[in-house]
């Protein structure tokens, strides 16, 4: 078996001993965040029946799924990094998920190509939690009206909150923080928890787990 696949085994297992132990009522999906990583280091996870990945650049993303997307239409491809309103048209043509909305003109972007293309994605708002400049997303004191605005005025379909916290010793608090906004905003996804902290995440009802290193190994 390849090591990739052994890796997503453990992390799956981990998972599952999470939900069981803590009697949690969902199972998350695990995202394979293959940014960097070629397709030989990829085919083994598909070929192990694994479907859902991600990527954090459109042209990167395009050369590497395009023909696998159009082979096998079951692949769940998420757009997990910063997005361009340039890159907008070629993101809807082949990504189901974008995790990474964060301005109302990014929103209007991608409804304005959905209708163009006849495509209808999952959107998850990208919140900064931590208030750090360095990083994208809407705080979370505006993520109420954001949502509603993206949701009732844009008409995107957002399903969720996506979170990357600060790298810092209070992860539970942040993801905590997160659950319950998300909760309070009445969406049923919630896209939180990478390599270093996705079993923290599950306990705080994350649906979706980004993680890379920990199935595909360290990226240089
Ligand atoms: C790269 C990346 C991940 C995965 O990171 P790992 O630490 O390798 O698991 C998750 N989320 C986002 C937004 C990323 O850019």
């Amino acid at each position: 078996m390849h090591v990739n696949v052994k890796r997503l085994q453990t992390v799956n297992n981990k998972v599952k001993e999470i939900i069981d132990k803590k009697q949690l009522k969902t199972v998350p999906q695990i995202i394979a965040v293959s940014k960097t990583f070629q397709l030989s280091q990829i085919i083994p996870l598909l070929d192990s029946g694994h479907l859902h990945f991600g990527e954090n650049k459109v042209q990167e993303a395009l050369t590497k799924w395009n023909d696998l997307k159009e082979k096998n239409n079951k692949i769940k491809l998420h757009m997990i990094g910063k997005l361009q309103t340039n890159k907008v048209k070629k993101a809807i043509g082949l990504f189901d998920f974008i995790h990474s909305v964060d301005s109302t003109k990014l929103a209007e972007t991608l409804k304005k190509n959905e209708i163009e293309l006849n495509k209808r994605l999952s959107y998850f708002i990208q919140i900064n939690i931590g208030k750090e400049n360095q990083k994208s997303g809407i705080l979370p004191e505006d993520a109420k009206a954001f949502s509603k605005h993206c949701l009732e005025t844009v008409g995107l379909n957002v399903i969720g909150l996506m979170v990357i916290p600060p790298n810092d010793d209070k992860t539970s608090d942040y993801f905590k923080e997160v659950s319950n906004l998300n909760s309070d905003l009445g969406f049923k996804e919630l896209s939180m928890g990478m390599s270093s902290d996705y079993l923290e995440a599950s306990k705080y009802s994350s649906t979706f787990l980004r993680i890379g290193s920990a199935i595909l190994g360290e990226r240089i």
